[in-house]
């Protein structure tokens, strides 16, 4: 199927000329790091290669991944904000950002012409994502964060909307009150947040009586970021909003910009600005599309701080097949961190694969549940399940074996709350020193 409205030439490129693109730029930035960045050139030193001997995508496998607690402890010892993993021009405006996350905060330098080619790749996908010249367009990031800025330049420099709505101080849950006051005073077209705020959104609009349809009439796309959804609970969440607006993407600080599409198959890759692989945990070589494991990226603009082959913790596999959208940019999945990862008998599971036979069952799709860890694997799964009020709860274990048997394979143990505490929300894994709490 052929793009209907392209953002540029680089839309109608079948996929192979993309990964080729990100290829020979990949190869510049590697060249780059190596003769210009300390802290790239050691670690080409140890493995005993340069960038010569990386000739192919197998070959990556031979320079270690990057972890965050890396880039923290190398951030610890050295002097603010260089690192060793800089480049920029010394007259050149720069912008110094925090990378927030599980493990901690990293430090990020971005000179100004970094930040506009990151931005033209942002704006292809909210363009794919349907952000138009003219809308309403508002930002539910912090001031500090790269999503901020980015989203400041594209909506008024490269997709110039009518208005562009900065709310001070409501990007966390806690301010979901001045927000949605926001949105029903300034009826915005184009929104993009992170998950934890549309669900305190979603709140708030109950505690008012407000419908959620109402309240978001005004919007053509919704996109939300920070949580890998299953199907189901993304279709009973569009449903929530007023169907056909919601889009989930996935996006990281240091390189990727990906974009939901409405086929919902996965994101779209930018790959002008970032280089995605899929690897083996173990031995960090990349998989081929349909391989689960982990997502590492490079970024392919070699100014500011360099993140190469960076693994931020994300499970997920490029997608094979072609999306029925037409766009050419692959597609990637993402089910979860590996810390949620669950040893179940020969399986390594995450909450997404027991989520998504949950909600099979019609009457557990809104329904809290979390996943046992246990320190010794036992070889059936254990799920803890919040009570559904008047349920037959004999029943529902019955379909509940049913479907985790033969889609998993495995036998299954439900043990059933009143209510799981807050922090559970979700699907979680929950330890099993905590399962004796509830
Ligand atoms: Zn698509």
């Amino acid at each position: 199927m052929a793009v209907a409205e392209p953002f540029d030439e680089k839309d109608l490129w079948p996929t192979e000329r993309l990964w080729a693109m990100a290829w020979r730029r990949l190869k510049r930035v590697l060249g780059h790091a190596y003769q210009r960045l300390p802290f790239y050139r050691k670690r080409f030193e140890a493995a005993d290669i340069t960038p010569d001997d990386i000739r192919t995508p197998s070959d990556l496998a031979r320079l270690p991944l990057l972890t965050k607690a890396e880039v923290l402890a190398l951030q610890a010892q050295g002097e603010a904000p260089f690192f060793g993993m800089e480049w920029w021009a010394r007259q050149e405006p720069s912008v110094f950002l925090l990378s927030s996350g599980t493990v901690g905060t990293a430090l990020l330098w971005e000179p100004w012409s970094k930040m506009w080619r990151r931005s033209l790749a942002c704006a292809r996908a909210y363009w794919h994502m349907g952000l138009r010249p003219g809308m309403k367009a508002l930002i539910v990031a912090p001031s500090w964060h790269l999503v901020s800025l980015l989203d400041r330049m594209v909506f008024e420099l490269i997709i110039p909307c009518e208005a562009v709505i900065v709310p001070w101080g409501t990007h966390l849950p806690l301010y979901a009150g001045p927000l949605l006051d926001t949105i029903l005073d300034q009826r915005p077209h184009f929104v993009n947040m992170f998950l934890p705020m549309l669900y305190a959104l979603l709140a708030e609009c109950r505690l008012r009586g407000v419908d959620p349809k109402e309240a978001f009439s005004s919007f053509r796309t919704l996109g939300v970021t920070g949580a890998g959804m299953t199907l189901k609970a993304w279709q009973e969440l569009d449903k929530v909003v007023g169907e056909g607006k919601l889009l989930e993407g996935y996006g990281h600080a240091e390189a990727v910009v990906s974009n939901g599409c409405r086929e919902r198959l996965g994101h779209h890759l930018m790959l002008e600005s970032a280089y995605v692989e899929v690897v083996d945990p173990q031995s960090g070589t990349p998989l081929p599309p349909g391989k689960r494991g982990l997502i590492v990226s490079t970024v392919l603009i070699p100014q500011g701080s360099l993140y190469i082959r960076f693994a931020p913790g994300d499970i997920g596999e490029l997608l094979p097949e072609p999306c029925p959208c037409g766009l050419p940019w692959p597609l990637i999945e993402v089910y979860g961190r590996i810390e949620d990862q669950v040893q179940v008998g020969h399986l390594t599971l995450l909450p997404y694969d027991v989520r998504t036979c949950l909600d099979e069952v019609q009457e557990l799709v809104a329904v809290s549940g979390a996943v046992v860890r246990r320190r010794v694997p036992l070889p059936y799964l254990e799920v803890l399940m919040e009570r559904p009020p008047g349920a037959n709860v004999s029943a529902l274990e019955q379909r509940i074996k049913e479907v985790i048997g033969r889609e998993l394979g495995l036998e299954v143990k439900i043990y059933w709350a009143q209510a799981l505490p807050a922090r559970w929300k979700g699907t979680p894994v929950i330890e099993e020193e905590e399962l004796r709490n509830v």
